[in-house]
């Protein structure tokens, strides 16, 4: 145990969080952040995981050990074959096609018995079990183990309880036209969205058996965990918990549990790019100069989109950091990035092939913008980090996100995007054109009253995220309040009275 957590006095070794994540980037890193955040305050943390998606992580592995974080990393065999799914299929984003999404959770519903297995012979035994929302069959887990559920979603509560309400109010059987606008009922703020852009979590009768999973595990849970902040969307918080009619614990931003460079440049897969070469590269920029693109780890953009980027970055003439995936790279881009593009703008720009160390580069002071899928992960580092945004849904939760980060904190500008992506398809339609992009670029980075404005609701947000999570802090508290909660479920459990002896 750490001397931190000791002093902290929540040093009981024999608290002990079982995180079970969903495998995919935006659900599994925010999960092994929160672990490594409450293993800090000395609880200890295991961590489930797959041997494909412990290799990639191998790095925040490796510096948990050599910090001495009572922290376990346990790989749990992937039944990829059992689940029809070509074998190492352990993560979302190697899913080689959206037929095979129901195969992929058909695989990780698997888990189930191997996981209670392996559970039921660990010493200390469990305190409790944290468990992605996308893994549903973990409240069975936690009721023959005897031992608390709390579900994790990394996403804010701006979006689950308007999600939450949309489904009450009936919303979606009552519009017909998908690209009708309409008011978002029983919100604090005006927000206005299409149908398309706000889809159920898992529509489609396929998902049915899914939803009512997921509603089953979030009823049985003792509470709800979100990667958020209390100054950041308390009233949603607030009206969240009385939706669910439980407590929910806002403990975020998680991503700052990496401390320093070393710390965030480990974060997620191994980086692309040399971290020193990265932050010598950002070190030479003027501060706030350099705006940060990244569409997140699950869209797939086309090679004509990825052009269009390109040419308005060009044209903005601002400093950028472009990351774009193995899975999009394609000859028609290579051809386009080589052929003048790479010449014209090596002096400004770092075109990032592959993994970026976002969390890195989002906290660094040169950057002063990002483009951004709206991704809620992505949404919160930039909050964290002070960084204004230019906003550009693809799919899911992202387009509530987006009027959270433009209409509501008014720390972002629209690229324009209407139409949601649907997952698993490369559209060869650009949503936004290179004019688009220029002028987002321009509006958000130029010069003007405007952008001063923004900047600075910006960074007083960064701040507060910053102090959220330090001591005195409201998601510290919060974290201490939850560990206390599951030390209390501990002793009751072990009290003569009760029904459990373990
Ligand atoms: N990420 C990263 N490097 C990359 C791409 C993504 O570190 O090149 C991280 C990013 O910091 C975030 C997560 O992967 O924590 C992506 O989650 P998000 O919710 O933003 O988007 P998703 O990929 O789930 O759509």
């Amino acid at each position: 145990m750490t001397n931190q957590a000791t002093m902290n006095g929540l040093g009981d070794p024999k608290v002990h969080f079982v995180f079970v994540p969903f495998m995919a980037q935006g659900h599994m890193l925010p999960m092994i952040d929160l672990a490594q955040m409450l293993a800090k305050r000395g609880v200890l943390a295991t961590v489930i995981t797959t041997p494909l998606n412990a290799s990639r992580i191998k790095n925040t592995i490796d510096r948990a050990g050599e910090a001495g974080l009572p922290i376990r990393f346990v790989p749990l065999r992937f039944p990829c074959a059992e689940a029809g799914l070509p074998e190492g299929c352990e993560n979302v984003d190697v899913v080689p096609s959206g037929e095979l999404a129901q195969n992929f959770f058909e695989a990780t519903s698997l888990l189930g018995q191997p996981l209670e297995a392996y559970l039921r012979e660990q010493q200390p035994y469990p305190s409790c079990i944290v468990s992605d929302f996308c893994n549903p069959w973990t409240r069975e887990v936690a009721s023959r183990l005897g031992v608390p559920l709390f579900t994790f979603y990394a996403m804010c509560c701006f979006y689950l309880l308007s999600a939450s309400n949309i489904l009450r109010h009936g919303i979606h059987d009552a519009i017909a036209d998908e690209t009708e606008p309409f008011v978002v009922p029983g919100l604090a703020h005006t927000i206005e969205v299409t149908k398309a852009q706000a889809p159920s979590l898992f529509p489609g009768t396929e998902w049915e058996k899914m939803r009512e999973g997921i509603s089953a595990a979030d009823r049985a849970a003792d509470g709800i965990v979100v990667n958020s902040f209390s100054e950041l969307e308390q009233w949603y918080v607030e009206r969240y918990q009385e939706v669910m009619g439980k407590k929910v614990w806002a403990l975020g931003p998680l991503s700052l549990c990496n401390k320093d460079a070393a710390d965030t440049a480990a974060r997620g897969k191994e980086a692309s790019i040399d971290k020193d070469r990265c932050l010598r590269w950002l070190d030479s920029m003027k501060p706030r100069s350099v705006v940060y693109v990244s569409f997140g780890t699950l869209t797939h953009v086309s090679p004509s989109q990825i052009i269009e980027v390109g040419a308005g970055l060009e044209a903005s003439n601002h400093p950028f950091i472009w990351v774009i995936k193995e899975v999009e790279s394609s000859p028609e881009v290579e051809i386009w990035l080589s052929g003048g593009f790479e010449g014209r703008t090596s002096a400004r720009g770092l075109i990032i092939k592959g993994w970026a160390p976002q969390v890195m580069i989002l906290s660094h002071p040169a950057v002063g913008g990002f483009l951004t899928h709206c991704g809620w992960n992505s949404s919160m580092e930039a909050i964290s980090a002070g960084v204004p945004m230019i906003t550009w849904p693809f799919f899911g939760d992202q387009f509530l996100n987006e009027r959270l980060i433009v209409d509501a904190l008014r720390t972002g500008i629209m690229a324009g995007v209407k139409n949601p992506w649907i997952w698993g398809t490369v559209s060869n339609e650009a949503s936004v054109k290179r004019d688009g992009v220029e002028k987002a670029v321009r509006s958000l980075m130029d010069v003007g009253e405007e952008r001063q404005r923004r900047r600075e609701r910006a960074t007083e947000l960064g701040e507060k995220a910053r102090k959220a999570v330090e001591e005195g802090g409201s998601s510290y508290a919060n974290m201490t309040l939850l560990i206390e909660y599951v030390r209390d479920k501990l002793q009751q459990s072990r009290n003569p009275l009760g029904s459990s002896d373990h």
